[in-house]
């Protein structure tokens, strides 16, 4: 049977808030675990959940903006002192290895676990993981810095008349954050099953999040709404938005199945 959810770990944007810290999401196909972003923040609500890393073989980086990476430091030390001795997979851009190299020698030198990083080019789209049931493509975003999401699918080799196998996607969930409104995504992304998609601000702030490149919630609905996505989750607030209903407010008449991220939430794929 098919199994898939995510839960939220943070996300807020940049500036951790009273309600909201920065973005960090397990998501779980098919009996398998996998960590997308590690902001400041993520190891404690993954602990307060009670989700245990001991399952988790694979974090997938977007780009390298703090509030996307600031945990994994803490997270993989602190795996160290949990006698981990299974590897670590982490797929981000190359720069994160030079960037965790030094500090991993000198917290973490005693660790009993590799840590393995899988090169990823934020600019392509292709398939960057992918075991029996379930595979991982990147999606290209528009952001500040080279930036890509993640595609989820779960799949299953079917057999076809002359005998021969394929693989048929089921369940499909796409994590796009961060990024300005990008029509160039839609293709990739049509028809998934879940869009995560950021809204960072408010159609008052609109010209602000052009210069900044990110999204409003008016953005991500549109892109929901052109891709044919089943269901939308926004998230990625800025911290001065506090009434995250607002966001709602503003996407639902464009895409009506948009439900807002909140830490600790649980969402079915
Ligand atoms: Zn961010
Ligand atoms: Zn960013």
């Amino acid at each position: 049977m098919s199994t898939g959810k995510v839960t939220i770990l943070g996300c807020g944007s940049a500036k951790p808030t009273r309600t909201t810290s920065p973005s960090g999401q397990w998501v779980e196909l098919c009996d398998k675990s996998f960590l997308v972003d590690c902001g400041e923040g993520v190891l404690l609500t993954m602990q307060k959940l009670g989700l245990h890393t001991g399952r988790l073989y694979n974090i997938f980086i977007s780009h390298l903006h703090g509030d996307h990476c600031f945990g994994l430091i803490g997270l993989l030390t602190t795996l160290g002192m949990l006698k981990r001795t299974q590897p670590m997979h982490i797929y981000a851009q190359p720069d994160l290895e030079k960037l965790l190299t030094p500090l991993l020698e000198y917290h973490a030198n005693d660790r009993q676990y590799d840590i393995i990083f899988h090169h990823i080019n934020p600019r392509k789209h292709e398939v960057i993981f992918e075991d029996r049931t379930v595979s991982v493509e990147t999606i290209p975003l528009k952001h500040g810095v080279p930036t890509c999401g993640f595609l989820f699918k779960e799949t299953h080799r079917v057999q076809k008349e002359d005998g021969s196998f394929e693989r048929e996607a089921r369940k499909r969930y796409a994590y796009c954050s961060d990024t300005m409104y990008s029509e160039k995504i839609v293709p990739i992304i049509e028809g998934v099953d879940t869009l995560y998609h950021e809204s960072t601000f408010l159609e008052s702030m609109a010209e602000r999040s052009k210069e900044v490149k990110h999204s409003t919630a008016a953005d991500a609905a549109t892109i929901a709404q052109k891709a044919n996505a089943g269901k939308l989750i926004l998230g990625h607030y800025s911290a001065r938005v506090e009434d995250h209903n607002l966001f709602l407010q503003e996407a639902k008449p464009i895409f009506d199945n948009t439900v807002l991220a909140e830490e600790n939430l649980v969402f079915e794929l």
